[in-house]
């Protein structure tokens, strides 16, 4: 079985994320989504608001939601995946994905970093923008998922 382990904030999933998600799947048997949680940031929504969002969003058996802490490498050994998913948008994701790609590959050479691009629509989407056009009560429809639409909309409730 081909598996992918595709981890990110997902802070939250937008529809940039959904379409290298479902791409995915055209290559893999089965994709993990994987929630990196880090205590020194402090989300938007809590870990499990998003857990629950890219289920809602993405209702395929084929696609896991799960989290974890601590080295990505790590956990892909404990779930038996070689395989990292990573999405590439503008040029300026090149260099930081360069590095991680380098670094967890000199961490643990069997596991392989493979990056997407995302579609044209999304090239500059990112989970950050979203956040900061929300939160100014800025029109987000058509950058991410419904139901993220509508957390959202709860987030930041117009004066
Ligand atoms: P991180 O904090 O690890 O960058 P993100 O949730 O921002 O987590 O992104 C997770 C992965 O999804 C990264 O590989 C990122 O490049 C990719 N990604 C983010 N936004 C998009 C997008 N609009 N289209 C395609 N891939 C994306």
């Amino acid at each position: 079985m081909r598996v992918a382990l595709y981890p990110g904030s997902f802070d939250p999933l937008t529809n940039g994320h959904l379409s290298l998600v479902q791409r995915a799947l055209r290559m893999f048997d089965k994709v993990i989504v994987a929630i990196a949680t880090n205590p020194k940031k402090v989300p938007l929504f809590t870990v499990e608001e998003r857990k629950a969002q890219i289920r809602q969003a993405v209702p395929d058996p084929r696609v896991e939601v799960a989290d974890f802490h601590g080295l990505l490498v790590q956990y892909a050994r404990e779930r038996g995946v070689h395989v990292i998913l990573r999405g590439l948008r503008a040029v300026s994701d090149f260099e930081y994905e360069f590095q991680l790609a380098n670094m967890n590959r000199k961490l643990d050479s069997d596991i392989e970093t493979i990056f997407m691009m995302t579609s044209e629509n999304y090239f500059y989407l990112s989970s950050q923008l979203v956040r900061e056009v929300a939160s100014f009560n800025g029109d987000v429809s058509g950058l991410v998922p419904d139901n993220v639409l509508r957390s959202l909309k709860a987030k930041f409730p117009k004066e």
